[in-house]
């Protein structure tokens, strides 16, 4: 069997970033320090930070007063961080800069006097702490249908923001939809949210030509993780979501020749080695990389965890 490989895929600046605070905040205050939700949407992930140290909690109710709390990659409510400073915690932020730049646009559309709305899934945390750094009301629109539904006049102020993670292909049919239906509509161009959301689908159509099936390395909770599997399956390709390699299952691969990997933003490489040898278990494999865009994008760390550890235990 033929294996190639997307380019680029798996771990995005941002979870580069969020890894990293949760593994200097260990190294720098010692265990426990406290996450509030997934750092980021892998179980992998998680275990082995939970294995460092790192405790998951849901809410900041569940953090001892003045510990070390950290918020996701996701990105927070105001009233989250509100309540962390109530509780003298100690915050280091790993809110994605791109999901941050989301809410400082926001937040400037709505003091332009413009109604909000988010394009986005309802529940996702990313939704939710969007939702709540936007002073005021902000309509979440999941679809073209909902867009159909919106109870206002034509001629209405408004303005879009998206979540970092979805279909560039299904956010584009959403903002088509709002700008035919209302006359007074602005938003960011959608190329500009999230660079890695952007290059993984765009490798994943590409890769999506050559192949039988496509294996997608990632979480099922994962955003970006889904939509690539669905751009596999809207392009004609069977294409599956697993977690590892214990999830391969051999009939998938009954008279394929190409198989196609990727991952999502949130999915360790190691994970995409385990499912490449899941497949050396069904046969022999010839593994290649395509051709495609190199990323060289970096995330600056807050200011706190950059002191050297020398100057912090003096
Ligand atoms: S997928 Fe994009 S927005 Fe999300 S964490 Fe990665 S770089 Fe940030």
């Amino acid at each position: 069997m033929r294996v190639i490989l997307a380019q680029p895929r798996g771990f995005c600046a941002g979870v580069v970033r969020a890894i990293e605070i949760v593994d200097r905040a260990l190294q720098q205050h010692g265990a426990p320090v406290y996450v509030r939700h997934e750092i980021v949407h892998n179980r992998h992930v998680v275990d082995n930070l939970r294995q460092k140290g790192a405790r998951f909690v849901e809410e900041l109710d569940e953090v001892p007063q003045g510990a070390v709390a950290i918020f996701s990659a996701h990105g927070v409510a105001q009233t989250v961080e509100r309540d962390a400073e109530a509780r003298g915690l100690d915050v280091l932020d790993a809110t994605c800069p791109l999901v941050t730049k989301v809410h400082v646009q926001g937040r400037q559309y709505v003091a332009a006097g413009r109604t909000l709305i988010l394009i986005g899934h309802a529940g996702h945390p990313e939704v939710e702490g969007t939702i709540g750094q936007i002073p005021g009301k902000v309509l979440l629109v999941q679809s073209e249908a909902e867009v159909a539904k919106l109870d206002l006049p034509a001629s209405t102020p408004l303005a879009y923001v998206t979540q970092t993670t979805l279909s560039v292909d299904d956010t584009r049919d959403i903002i088509d939809a709002l700008l035919r239906r209302f006359t007074d509509i602005v938003g960011p161009d959608t190329r500009d949210i999230c660079y890695a959301t952007q290059n993984r689908q765009a490798a994943v159509r590409e890769l999506s030509k050559e192949v039988d099936v496509l294996l997608v390395v990632g979480a099922t909770n994962s955003s970006n993780s889904n939509r690539l599997r669905e751009i596999g399956s809207e392009s004609g390709v069977a294409s599956y979501l697993v977690a590892d390699g214990s999830e391969v299952k051999p009939e998938w691969f009954a008279g394929v020749q190409t198989v196609g990997i990727t991952a999502g933003a949130s999915a360790p490489e190691e994970m995409v080695e385990n499912v490449i040898d899941a497949l050396r278990a069904l046969g022999p494999v010839d593994v290649t990389t395509m051709a495609g865009r190199e990323e060289k994008v970096e995330f600056k760390l807050p200011s706190k965890l950059m002191q050297p550890l020398a100057a912090r235990e003096v």
